[in-house]
């Protein structure tokens, strides 16, 4: 299936920011959504806004951490539409601290959210994808995966795996499955500034502010990324604002 009219799209981390924005840019091209995040309230509120806009969106309560809150994301989109075309697995928390603060529980919840979430996902979705014979993974990284900055080690150490394992599944894809690495810089969501060292989440909201780009961009490039045509693979979008070194 060629373009993102009809297409099913699960997201998770949707319930805010880049993953809400992808929910609105993929829901005003005719796509047909399931949302997952934990926020019941904010996720319900993204899939009522699509649905009063004449669109199509379901939310599922999911943690990505769950391995069968990410069964339950695919098979809700299976029993309402008989198939699953796309999973973003976008879901992530940017718990940033220097190491001698031994912020360990945010440690756990990155490697948990970013690397577990992630496998959860190609666990729960691949099995999908293999049956139909067709199927797309898009997966959210970040800068971070190809610039480590103090002190964003684990964070960026997350990231640079969601890389690895992206190309990694890329290459035992096939010729049926595509799978896409999204990696933005600063972009504007509330996600920046919110968890690990107060004093580093400060800084860099202060510097999103001064650089960051809107959530809409990076919707736009999961779009193009799922746009293309059957047989046409996205591999790797690297996308930041002209302000960001
Ligand atoms: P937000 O905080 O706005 O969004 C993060 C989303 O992830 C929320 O919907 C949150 O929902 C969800 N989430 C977090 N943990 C879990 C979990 N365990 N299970 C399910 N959902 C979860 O931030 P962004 O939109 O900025 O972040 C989206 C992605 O983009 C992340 O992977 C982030 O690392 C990446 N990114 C962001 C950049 C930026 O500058 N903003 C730059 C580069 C990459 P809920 O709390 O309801 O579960």
């Amino acid at each position: 299936m060629t373009g993102i009219a009809g297409k099913v799209v699960a997201i998770t981390g949707a319930s805010s920011g880049i993953g809400e924005a992808t929910a609105m840019y993929l829901a005003e091209r005719g796509a047909r959504l399931v949302l997952g995040a934990r926020r019941k309230e904010r996720l319900q509120a993204v899939a009522e806004r699509i649905t009063a806009a004449g669109g199509t969106a379901t939310a599922a309560v999911v943690d990505v951490t769950r391995r069968a809150d990410l069964r339950t994301l695919t098979g809700t989109a299976l029993d309402l539409h008989g198939r699953l075309d796309v999973l973003v697995s976008n879901a992530g928390t940017m718990a940033v601290s220097p190491f001698d603060e031994l912020r360990q529980d945010d440690w756990d919840a990155m490697v948990a959210t970013h690397v577990t979430g992630l496998l959860n996902g190609i666990g729960a979705a691949l099995p999908v994808f293999r049956r139909q014979r067709a199927g797309q993974f898009v997966n959210v990284a970040s800068t971070a995966a190809y610039v480590i900055k103090p002190p964003q080690g684990v964070y960026a150490a997350t990231k640079t795996a969601v890389k690895v394992l992206t190309e990694a599944l890329r290459q035992e894809a096939g010729p049926h499955l595509r799978v896409t690495l999204v990696s933005p810089g600063f972009t504007d969501t509330e996600g920046v500034g919110k968890g690990g060292s107060p004093q580093v989440a400060a800084a860099l909201a202060r510097r999103s502010e001064e650089i960051a780009m809107p959530p809409s961009a990076v919707a736009a490039a999961i779009g193009f990324a799922i746009e293309q045509p059957d047989g046409i693979d996205v591999g790797e979008v690297v996308i930041r604002s002209t302000a960001q070194d």
